[in-house]
């Protein structure tokens, strides 16, 4: 039994939790939650960090992963609290915080979400995944598939900035590039992800996504604690702020961060549930004007009209209607700044505070001068704003040309608004991908050089991956799905590599498959004549870049 369950947020049912269940098996609702034994772990909880380092992954006992992968991490969470000294004195307020995320390691706070999803996908065993970005979230999830050694599809709207598309193309996720609303590229990559059975990560739907959010919490509760001390009533070990507040797009930061202070509380350790003031662009601010007229549920915005791509959320869902509950109970308030103020307030925040930030994140900025400004905030409140995340340039020469596939959804089916199955959004899904695709088997007793390889060949294009851990294993898959390729490793225990050359030779079926041996042995004259003939290149691991190895498999599948 793991040390959490997925629970249902409509009907309270239980089940284990696995990424591809995704919806509840009692009610078929898709908003599943994790749920930890608080009131267990809450004892020694504190005492347990003291020897951990200042990562997220310090918190792993109210984390859905099973096991810390240190072969995943980038050293995700852990950014500095930094005190706004000059604008905090500006805005006469001591007491401001910054949660630099800036210094996550794609620069952004969605490091977090992307570290716990890749992690959760990687426990499954699930290689290949696809999701819907306005920027950010695809560029981290693409760092840690990268490690992973997950195939990543990323749909992007045409607003995304070119800077980010290429740094998504980078690190050698697929971008699709689909001119059209943000919301309709979810609605597309959802689709994609169904038609193929691929993993397709929700957002705030996605339980380790909504928990990766969470330690923003835990963090900034420790944090506030080390700078003030615990409250002077000691009525709690640790300190929450009055206020947090974040730029949003579709809420999943302040629904990660809500959680997160729900818990803590629950177990004792902070003594107040913060207020969230959730900031939004004026071209795009669903919640905000749900907000002004009091509803608890937001209308759709079917065309964003707004610089800032990063916030482009126009249908935000039940996500608004869970903060709004939460704002209700807990106070807090959903704002709008016009894309001017927001990026009036990125210049101050660079000169006041010698924090550069992406114009998403000065919209935060933004929103907290103008709640200073009118009162909501008051000069003695406790305020941390999420310092959400900053843009690195990608030199544009590196990429080549074609790093991205284009869909282009006709005038006609953009007009259309209903989310649901549509005809000119699905059409244009199939001019994407082929009917085949190479197939390429990996046969190595490594499961670390396996990765590489298969890393390599998803950073390349679109394969069929199969892999045999074994000479018997591979014979095995050679004769059953007939790859158009294998890349073969020679030591290994059993049957080794040239004894499936030999089993290969043997069978007609199998003779013709071109081998690549990739291999650590120094080989003997005489094991590289008995190579000669049999195999089309030989690579000697620990020499071949990966680009060497791209380019054989590019001749051999392609001829
Ligand atoms: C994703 C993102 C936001 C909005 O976050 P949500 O919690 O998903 O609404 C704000 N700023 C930056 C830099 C982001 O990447
Ligand atoms: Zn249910």
């Amino acid at each position: 039994m793991s040390h959490f369950v997925a629970q249902c947020m409509d009907c309270g049912h239980r089940s284990t939790y696995h990424p591809m269940q995704y919806a509840c098996p009692n009610c078929g609702s898709l908003w599943l939650e994790a749920q930890y034994d608080l009131e267990g772990l809450k004892e020694g909880f504190v005492a347990r960090l003291e020897r951990r380092p200042f990562t997220l992954w310090r918190y792993r006992e109210v984390l859905p992963i099973r096991r810390v992968n240190e072969d995943l991490t980038l050293g995700e969470g852990g950014t500095p609290l930094v005190k706004a000294v000059n604008l905090g004195m500006m805005l006469g307020n001591e007491n401001i915080y910054i949660k630099d995320e800036r210094q996550g390691p794609t620069n952004s706070f969605k490091d977090r979400q992307a570290a716990l999803e890749i992690s959760a996908l990687k426990e499954a065993g699930i290689t290949e995944a696809v999701l819907a970005s306005t920027g950010n979230v695809a560029i981290s999830f693409s760092a840690y598939a990268a490690r992973a050694g997950i195939k990543l599809w990323a749909f992007l709207t045409s607003l995304v900035p070119p800077e980010k598309m290429r740094e998504v193309a980078l690190y050698g996720t697929q971008v699709v590039k689909v001119t059209a609303t943000y919301d309709q590229a979810k609605q597309m990559a959802a689709e994609f992800a169904r038609q193929r059975g691929l993993y397709y990560s929700r957002g705030s739907k996605s339980i380790p996504s909504v928990e990766g959010m969470k330690t923003l919490a835990l963090e900034i509760a420790e944090q506030l604690t080390q700078r003030l001390g615990p409250p002077e009533d000691g009525s709690a070990p640790w300190r929450a702020p009055d206020w947090y507040v974040q730029s949003v797009s579709g809420g999943l930061g302040p629904q990660g961060v809500a959680k997160g202070f729900r818990e803590l509380y629950a177990m004792g350790l902070v003594n107040k549930i913060p207020a969230l003031a959730n900031i939004q662009t004026a071209g795009c601010a669903p919640m905000a004007r749900a907000w002004e007229a009091d509803q608890p549920e937001a209308t759709p915005i079917p065309s964003p009209r707004t610089h800032i791509a990063t916030l482009a959320t126009g249908a935000p869902g039940r996500t608004y209607s869970l903060l709004y509950q939460h704002a209700k109970t807990y106070g807090g308030t959903f704002a709008s700044v016009s894309d001017e103020e927001a990026f009036r307030a990125m210049h101050i925040l660079a000169k006041m505070e010698g924090l550069s930030v992406e114009p998403a994140t000065a919209v935060a900025f933004a929103g907290l001068f103008n709640m200073v400004r009118n009162g909501d905030i008051r000069p003695d409140d406790i305020v941390v704003v999420n310092c959400t995340g900053h843009t690195i340039p990608i030199e544009r020469t590196v990429l080549g040309e074609g790093w991205a596939r284009n869909l282009v959804v006709s005038r006609q089916a953009a007009a259309v608004q209903e989310p649901g199955p549509e005809e000119g959004l699905l059409s244009a899904l199939h001019r994407l991908t082929a009917d085949r695709y190479p197939r390429v088997a990996i046969v190595d007793d490594t499961p670390d050089a396996r990765r590489l390889i298969r890393r390599i060949l998803q950073a390349q294009g679109d394969f069929t991956i199969f892999e045999a851990e074994n000479g018997r294993e591979a014979i095995e898959l050679a004769r059953r799905e007939k790859p158009d390729l294998m890349i073969l490793d020679l030591m290994m225990p059993e049957v080794d590599g040239f004894g499936v050359l030999d089993a290969l030779k043997e069978d007609e079926e199998t003779a013709e498959i071109p081998v690549i041996v990739v291999t650590a042995k120094t080989l003997t004259p005489a094991e590289k004549r008995r190579l000669k003939g049999q195999v089309h290149s030989l690579m000697q691991k620990g020499e071949f870049m990966s680009d060497d190895l791209a380019d054989e498999i590019r001749t051999l599948v392609e001829e």
